[in-house]
């Protein structure tokens, strides 16, 4: 059994959380080798005849177009690890920028650029817009998560060398989570930062922008487990992905609408920066765009030379 990890655009998180399986990793390459990952090895491409590959990040310009479709043709198996693969991720949020404005950023404004103020010409040129890469190839599974959540990975990863078939939940944070929804009264939209929110009830009750209820779950619930807010980094619920008129920023606009009785159109005068708040792991999905009351067009126009 040959696993390889491909690299595109994305933080090496999810690579990361590969490793994060510590001990459970001598079971893996007791069973199977890994011949190439760019995070882990020096092995400049990879190999013919790979079985499993895991690709992490998204398309955002050329090169990694080029190794995505490389990856595809040497491998048996590929497998979308992680939301930025899935769905863009935050590699997406370039979408909102020009690219005159991401290279000044990147090689002339970041506090960590040399202060030579010169942008390379040498760097693979951007597509027009990011990808998921099931946008651009066939994927066989979709892990998401940014990254996926440690336990996860402990069931999926020998179940898949294994070849064995795994039933998963396919619910959403909402089910995960054990808060209760307690009376809602004079509900006003709160910034994370404002307050402390209480542990027993709904953050969403609350006041708190929590994406759990449009959320793909398998994460235990984590973030509002921990008294923060979901934002929605599985991507999103199962019902949003199947149905072609349902998508993140309408589904919430209508939870809160039914919670606090305001009317949506009250709602949608609250809510604020949708761009970050509602798609900041999806903005670069075209399965996300293609929704026909999907506000990322308008987002991407509005923000976008
Ligand atoms: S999904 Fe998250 S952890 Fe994985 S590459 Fe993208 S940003 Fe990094
Ligand atoms: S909206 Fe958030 S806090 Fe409320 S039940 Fe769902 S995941 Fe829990
Ligand atoms: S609760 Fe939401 S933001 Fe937190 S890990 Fe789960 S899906 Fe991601």
């Amino acid at each position: 059994m040959k696993i390889a990890i491909e690299e595109l655009a994305g933080c090496s998180g999810c690579t990361i959380a590969v490793l994060d399986l510590h001990e459970m990793l001598l079971d893996v390459v007791a069973e199977a080798d890994i011949v190439y990952s760019p995070v882990i090895m020096d092995v400049k491409e990879p190999p013919e005849g790979i079985d499993i590959a895991f690709v992490t990040g998204a398309v955002r310009n050329e090169e990694n177009r080029e190794r995505l479709e490389m990856i595809r043709k040497r491998s048996k198996t590929l497998v979308a690890l992680g939301t930025c693969a899935c769905y863009g991720g935050v590699s997406g949020l370039s979408m909102l920028s020009s690219n005159e404005d991401l290279f000044s950023y990147v090689y002339r404004e970041a506090e960590t650029t040399k202060p030579d103020g010169v942008i390379p010409t040498d760097v693979p040129p951007f597509l027009y817009r990011a990808f998921a890469v099931g946008d651009l190839v066939k994927i066989d599974y979709y892990v998401t998560g940014c990254p996926p959540k440690e336990a996860f990975l402990k069931q999926i990863i020998p179940a898949m060398i294994a070849g064995d078939t795994l039933e998963l939940s396919r619910k959403s944070v909402c089910s995960e989570c054990d808060r209760k929804m307690g009376a809602v009264e004079n509900w006003t939209l709160k910034r994370r930062h404002e307050g402390v929110p209480d542990r027993e009830h709904c953050l969403l009750g609350q006041g708190y922008l929590c994406l759990g209820s449009v959320t793909f779950g398998r994460c235990g619930a984590s973030c509002p487990k921990n008294n923060v807010p979901c934002h929605g980094c599985n991507g999103p619920s199962l019902d949003i992905l199947r149905e072609p008129c349902r998508d993140i920023y309408g589904m919430m606009v209508r939870r809160i609408s039914d919670l606090t009785d305001k009317p949506q159109k009250e709602v949608e005068k609250e809510l604020y920066d949708v761009a970050h708040t509602m798609y900041a792991f999806t903005i670069g999905s075209l399965i996300m765009e293609d929704k026909e009351n999907s506000k990322i067009r308008d987002l991407v126009k509005e923000r976008s030379r």
